[in-house]
């Protein structure tokens, strides 16, 4: 047989129930809230306070950083010696590794005509280690710079990075405006 229960017994339980439902739908409606925000954000480094400090190569949670070099080349002026490319103070001037900035030979130079040069970064050889910016922004007009590419970027709840980042530099921003673009 079954137990009756109270009146106030009754309302107990039932309060318990509206009050575990209300928990469960304002949880509800905070995860929902908080999956559109990450859904409508992205992680993005701001190239003017960027100091290239080579964490972006070290701190991301992938195993080659989802950070790369951008070349924007409206900045770019096509120098035969770009402080990106080659290492300071090399001796001769030539395309031997060791005259090269780039650890990982990501930079492709081409002729175009005496005396200027087209610079392209191959995205796939690309670790994020920010020398040739670093080169760049020192001896030439900047347009070597680091951002995080969304298609590659996990866009971990917290940028891994961002914890790390000395210039904090590294911010969200929202989807319509991904790309903080040097020459955009
Ligand atoms: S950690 Fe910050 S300062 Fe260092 S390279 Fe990345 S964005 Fe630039
Ligand atoms: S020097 Fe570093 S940041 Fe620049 S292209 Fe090479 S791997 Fe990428
Ligand atoms: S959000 Fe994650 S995957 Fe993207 S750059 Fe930061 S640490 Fe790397």
């Amino acid at each position: 047989m079954n137990n009756p229960i109270s009146r106030k017994q009754f309302l107990q339980i039932c309060g318990t129930v509206a009050t575990g439902t209300a928990i469960v739908s304002v949880s509800g409606f905070s995860v929902r809230r908080m999956m559109r925000d990450e859904a409508d954000h992205f992680w993005q480094i701001d190239p003017s306070k960027c100091t290239f400090c080579g964490r972006c190569e070290t701190d991301c949670v992938l195993s080659v950083s989802a950070v790369k070099c951008i070349h924007a080349n409206k900045v770019c002026g096509y120098c035969d010696l770009c402080g990106g490319y080659y290492r300071a103070n090399v001796k001769d001037l030539n395309t031997a590794a060791e005259n090269l900035m780039c650890p990982t030979g990501a930079i492709v130079r081409k002729y175009i005509e005496d005396p200027y040069f087209e610079y392209t970064i191959d995205e796939n050889l690309c670790n994020g280690c920010g020398k040739c910016a670093k080169g760049c922004n020192s001896f030439g007009n900047g347009s070597l710079y680091l951002q995080v590419k969304q298609e590659l970027c996990k866009n971990c709840n917290e940028c891994k990075i961002s914890k790390v980042c000395p210039a904090g530099a590294i911010q969200r921003v929202p989807a319509n405006k991904a790309y903080m673009l040097k020459d955009a």
